[in-house]
């Protein structure tokens, strides 16, 4: 049995510990020792990172009551040298701790039951058993999280024998043990609990619940706690600031100026549009005009949206045949105003056939990109067209 020396200190960076044994396990050599200071995956938390004898500790696992762990090379001393990654445990123990504050209150305010914990990379959320929340509800938990950060109440862990726990603490565990671990924050929440802690409620600096969505039967909160929440506020605060002086308002009045300029956002591109199919519907009479059924036109670059825009309108003024032709793109644009006349698909698939290129489309209308010469462009298009006539 694997003594487990987080449990009492998880505040202690380093150890030298005596080798036991190692295992193989999926082909990779794992390595116990008689005590550690390194936490295995277990109860939401992901396991410590670090080094044994200057080598990185890559995973650590519980097994029956062996902590075994995996090593970017082997051991080949007696005693050995751990040192744990303290920046990474000192996260976890701010974001576990987090997590009983958290679920404590949502109880505490509204008799809301958490039903799972994930400590995840960059935030952590819990399951709460209930199917909605509203934002005053959010307001309230973080205000009361905050006070009794405040107030910097401790934190105790502690065992109990298996059968002096009460029946309601022991239906959450898997197993029988002889003693079972508690954590206790003062007058607020006592859990059974195997993960790392801080001692003192203000080691938490800050919570910040992020968002929730409805997650199966339940609501998905997602949070940060400690660093991760300065880490996110700083992050926030720059994209405001940048944004407030773009705008050339102080950070508060952010939003209300943000909507006025989507406002006039809206209303200008309602303008635009407006604009754009006069001035669309105004060229598209120009080629009508001309009075040739095939109306033949090429640019030496023009939005592909705009040339199909105004293929549209021509071939719905008449008997029309459009080919249109984007120079710089290689692009071109056909339009039939009916199949019989000019079946488009037929023409992107011959020249797809004879010269390459690729595109598509119906009978009616379609793009096709490539190089044709010509002679060759001629042969297919007077086919076609020769085709209606007959
Ligand atoms: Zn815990």
């Amino acid at each position: 049995m694997t003594k487990k020396i987080f449990e009492n200190d998880p505040y202690m960076k380093e150890y030298t510990a005596i080798f036991k044994n190692s295992k193989m396990i999926n082909d990779e050599k794992w390595f116990s020792f008689d005590q550690t200071i390194f936490y295995p995956e277990g109860g939401g938390q992901p396991s410590d990172y670090g080094v044994i004898d200057d080598k990185p500790v890559l995973d650590v696992q519980l097994i029956g009551d062996e902590i075994y762990h995996k090593i970017d090379g082997t051991i080949e001393k007696k005693r050995i040298k751990m040192k744990v990654d303290f920046d990474r445990r000192f996260d976890h123990m701010q974001q576990h701790t987090g997590q009983h504050l958290l679920s404590a209150v949502w109880l505490e305010l509204f008799e809301i039951k958490t039903v799972s914990f994930h400590l995840g990379k960059d935030v952590c959320t819990i399951d709460l058993n209930t199917s909605d929340l509203k934002s005053n509800q959010i307001l309230e938990v973080e205000r009361k999280i905050t006070q009794y950060i405040f107030e910097n109440r401790p934190i105790e862990t502690y065992v109990l024998p298996y059968d002096e726990v009460e029946q309601e603490k022991l239906s959450k565990l898997k197993e029988t043990p002889a003693f079972v671990r508690f954590v206790e924050i003062e007058g607020i929440d006592r859990s059974t609990c195997c993960g790392t802690h801080v001692t003192m409620l203000g080691e938490l600096g800050l919570i910040k619940i992020l968002g929730w969505e409805k997650y199966k039967q339940n609501v998905r909160l997602s949070f940060v706690c400690g660093l991760r929440a300065y880490t996110y506020f700083q992050e926030i605060f720059s994209a405001v600031t940048e944004v407030s002086k773009k705008l050339n308002v102080s950070p508060s009045l952010v939003a209300e100026r943000f909507s006025n300029f989507h406002q006039g956002h809206q209303l200008l591109k309602k303008n635009y549009q407006t604009l754009y199919e006069k001035e669309i519907y105004h060229e598209a009479e120009s080629l009508m005009n001309l009075g040739e059924e095939v109306v033949e036109y090429s640019w030496e670059d023009r939005p592909l949206q705009e040339m199909k825009d105004l293929a549209k309108i021509v071939i719905e003024g008449g008997n029309r045949v459009v080919i249109f032709q984007n120079i710089k793109q290689k692009t071109w644009i056909f339009a039939s105003s009916s199949s019989q006349l000019f079946n488009v698909a037929t023409c992107i698939q011959l020249l797809k056939e004879n010269v390459g290129g690729k595109g598509g489309g119906n009978p009616v209308f379609g793009q096709w990109i490539g190089d044709v010469n010509k002679p060759e462009w001629l042969k297919i298009k007077n086919s076609l067209l020769q085709n209606s006539i007959n």
